[in-house]
């Protein structure tokens, strides 16, 4: 495929709610949207690295002036038959994993609507119906965030996974465990730990969850390697694996006992793959996040969802979860208890609504030949 033109979308997109986590507030997901043209084929591609450069190093402004000044021109013009061949002509720019997603997936997205394949069947998934679980970030009471906890698990959902951080850690945990002794949780602490944290981590352990994750600096291997030694619940690694190559060091380190991944964050479903079958090699299992993205992220998430060594309930959400309208059409909706279905229609399922594109647009960028 000769990729003849490519657009790039700066876009915002309002929270129903502010979603509190380790790394910070967010009122609104700043996301990235790449839409790829050869001859009358197209891709779309979304990645949202959030609006400021708190969760990882990169941010939505940085993607846009990346994609537009240093990626694009790379691959316009250029005949792209793999995911590979893309990821090759975008080496020579260093890091910048988010940014070389978005053209990545709008790629893959592309790629299998010329096959006119549903893009989890491209991806070699497996069946299209993807277990998912519940999150919940910062609330303002413990009573508020229990009362949400048991809405989650009257519908039945299969896991919990709680964000946490100093002033919502070891008192919120014993409230909820307390309150839920069976259900299935894990915290998220969006590396706001450093080892000096040894004992709360011990207490943490008493408390039954699935796994801690991201509970030290964002880029570490080593330091994760010796807090797992010291602890019996698994770690589970997300903002330190970027790439494969990080994947291989945290498996031969030890440095956790689950990986979460990320489209964006590894760069792309290209590398997503590749690190999904690495972990399946090496027993390693996995599952899939997200970054509140729009329908369109959430169908490239949920496609990856599909293949087989994504063995825990992986973080799709309904859009209604967290916006009034999502962007992109369909909204994704839940398909049975704690579950979401893959959708058949060719490419990802789900791209901008044009209407809400343009009122929703900060920048755009068009580069053609
Ligand atoms: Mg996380």
């Amino acid at each position: 495929m000769k990729i003849e033109r490519i657009e790039v979308y700066h876009v915002r997109m309002p929270l129903l709610r502010p979603w509190r986590a380790g790394h910070g507030d967010e009122a609104a997901i700043e996301s990235i949207f790449v839409k790829l043209v050869s001859g009358r084929l197209y891709g779309w591609g979304e990645s949202s690295p959030l609006a400021t450069p708190t969760y990882s190093p990169e941010w939505a402004g940085g993607l846009f002036l990346v994609l537009a000044r240093y990626m694009a021109p790379q691959v316009l013009g250029k005949e792209v038959a793999s995911g590979e061949a893309l990821q090759a002509l975008l080496a020579p720019v260093k890091g910048n994993h988010f940014a070389k997603a978005a053209l990545d997936q709008a790629w893959w997205d592309m790629h299998a609507r010329g096959l006119g394949q549903p893009l989890w069947k491209s991806l070699g998934g497996r069946k299209s119906v993807v277990k998912v679980g519940a999150d919940f970030g910062v609330k303002d009471s413990f009573a508020e965030l229990l009362s949400e906890i048991e809405a989650a698990v009257k519908a039945g959902y299969l896991r919990v996974k709680l964000k946490y951080r100093p002033g919502w850690a070891l008192e919120m945990i014993r409230e909820v465990r307390s309150a839920f002794p069976t259900q299935i949780f894990h915290v998220d602490c969006n590396s706001t730990y450093t080892l000096s944290d040894l004992p709360m981590f011990r207490e943490l352990d008493a408390f039954g969850l699935a796994m801690i994750e991201q509970p030290l600096m964002h880029d570490d291997l080593v330091d994760h390697a010796k807090l797992q030694k010291e602890i019996d619940t698994p770690i589970c690694l997300d903002e330190s694996i970027t790439s494969v190559s990080k994947a291989r060091k945290a498996i031969e380190l030890k440095s956790c006992g689950w990986i979460n991944i990320k489209p964006g964050r590894v760069g792309g479903l290209t590398n997503a793959l590749a690190i999904h079958d690495v972990c399946a090699r090496a027993g390693m299992p996995c599952w899939v996040g997200g970054m509140l993205e729009s329908s369109l992220g959430a169908h490239q998430c949920l496609a990856l969802a599909t293949l087989p060594n994504f063995t825990y309930p992986n973080d799709v959400f309904p859009s209604h979860t967290y916006y009034r309208t999502d962007l992109c059409d369909p909204p994704v909706v839940l398909s049975g208890v704690s579950e979401i279905t893959a959708p058949d229609t060719p490419g990802s399922g789900a791209e901008p609504n044009p209407r809400r594109l343009q009122d929703q647009t900060i920048a755009r960028e068009v580069i053609s030949l």
